[in-house]
């Protein structure tokens, strides 16, 4: 799913050129961010994401310089669903660049509790902000967000489907510790089923390639079949999945751990009986890589044991860090503000091998992609997922693309679920 485009066409889920990229100067990409909404960073292409990563390395060693980025900005968190880290990580960005913030947390104190619609709720804000940070139960709802407004939205959680922004800090985090973001053997261990930042991240290493995934979940939470989708569709991805943290840890570079997702399930008895699955002591990890660093999105619950914390490859508050960089180059790019004395550096050049990658359909790696509503698509078809906003949100116009041109089947544009036929 990604925003924008919409209804005017039948055809499947396309990609522009890869020379688009080449004819882009590096001022060019530094501004090709402005006015852009991110639900997924499948909305951007890979030259955007290394522009932002360049960014927020700017950024770190230059905040004097870029603390009036955004004067005069006001940013919108419209926080539908607890949060600590990412809230406050939007806000603390916008006010480090000279914006200011209004907004809520909890749904519970905006008139969704008196039953109003996101699109309804979007066109007031909009008219309040130049830039929406929003965070929901219902997958899609940032989706339906750039469907009701011009105004950048930045997706910060919908339901269990996407996290770009964590995205954003863990690259940000991996890049730090390897120089890379290809070439590397990454476990993901925990709650794959709603765990949303797995989602986001696993999408988004494919389109850097060569990336050997080992997906650690117990046999109910394993990853979704439009996520093991991606993974199938890219040449340079392989992966395998195991129930079994300590018969792989050793062969892995990166160990991503994840929270069990309480919110997200229907059972609570199965909640109970999945949720201290997977504990990572230091003794565990005695037989990991010395340098394989761990990674988890947090709020960790008992996960990760806090004597791992002392361990140098306990990664987890850099990423907290880095999640405020990146979603300073992100708010300050989607307004088209400048940081002042900024010029890209090379690693914002994409590699030949990796501008030139494509998936099994031929669609490019590097570029933005971009699902197109098929309006031919059966009248019969529904979105079986329960958590996904249109099923509860019922007004709002169901909309199919054409996933692949292989297997003919159709998927939600708002939770990238299987369509199911009525
Ligand atoms: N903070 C992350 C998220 O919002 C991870 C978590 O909640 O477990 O998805």
């Amino acid at each position: 799913m990604t925003n924008a485009m919409n209804a005017s066409s039948s055809s499947n889920s396309s990609s522009s050129s890869n020379s688009l990229h080449q004819t882009f100067s590096r001022s060019t990409i530094a501004n090709s961010l402005a006015g852009k909404s991110v639900v997924t960073l499948d909305d951007i292409s890979t030259a955007q994401i290394r522009m932002l990563l360049d960014k927020a390395r700017y950024i770190d060693s230059h905040r004097k310089e870029v603390a009036h980025t955004c004067d005069g900005r006001v940013l919108a968190t419209l926080f539908y669903e607890p949060s600590t880290r990412t809230r406050l990580s939007f806000e603390t960005a916008m006010l480090r660049l000279g914006g200011k913030v209004i907004g809520f947390a909890g749904a519970q104190l905006s008139s969704a509790s008196k039953g109003e619609t996101v699109n309804d709720t979007l066109k007031v804000v909009s008219n309040y902000v130049d830039v929406v940070a929003m965070r929901h139960p219902k997958e899609g709802a940032a989706f339906v967000a750039t469907q009701a407004v011009s105004t950048p939205i930045i997706n910060a959680g919908d339901g269990g489907h996407m996290h770009p922004t964590q995205t954003l800090a863990d690259l940000a985090t991996i890049l730090a510790r390897f120089g890379r973001l290809n070439n590397l053997t990454v476990g993901l261990c925990g709650d794959l089923t709603y765990g949303r930042t797995v989602h986001s991240l696993i999408e988004t290493l494919c389109r850097f390639g060569n990336v050997h995934f080992v997906l650690i979940s117990p046999d109910e939470l394993k990853t979704p079949q439009y996520v093991i989708d991606r993974i199938n569709d890219t040449p340079s991805c392989t992966y395998e999945e195991t129930r079994d943290l300590m018969e792989v840890i050793g062969n892995l570079d990166v160990l991503y751990m994840t929270r069990v997702q309480e919110e997200r399930f229907t059972d609570r008895e199965q909640y109970l009986r999945l949720r201290d699955t997977y504990i990572l002591t230091e003794e565990k990890l005695q037989k990991a890589k010395l340098h394989m660093p761990v990674l988890h999105p947090l709020p960790r619950i008992n996960e990760i044991a806090v004597d791992v914390d002392d361990d140098p490859r306990a990664a987890y508050f850099e990423q907290v860090k880095n999640g405020m960089l990146m979603r300073m180059a992100l708010e300050s790019s989607v307004l088209g503000d400048e940081l002042c004395g900024y010029e890209p550096t090379d690693f914002v050049n994409v590699p030949e091998d990796e501008l030139q990658a494509v998936d099994v359909h031929g669609i490019s790696l590097a570029d933005s992609r971009v699902h197109v509503t098929d309006v031919n698509a059966p009248e019969n078809l529904t979105c079986p997922n329960p958590r996904c906003i249109t099923n509860s949100e019922l007004t709002l116009k169901r909309k199919f693309y054409k996933a692949d041109s292989v297997r003919h089947e159709y998927r939600c544009m708002y939770c990238d679920e299987e369509s199911e036929s009525k």
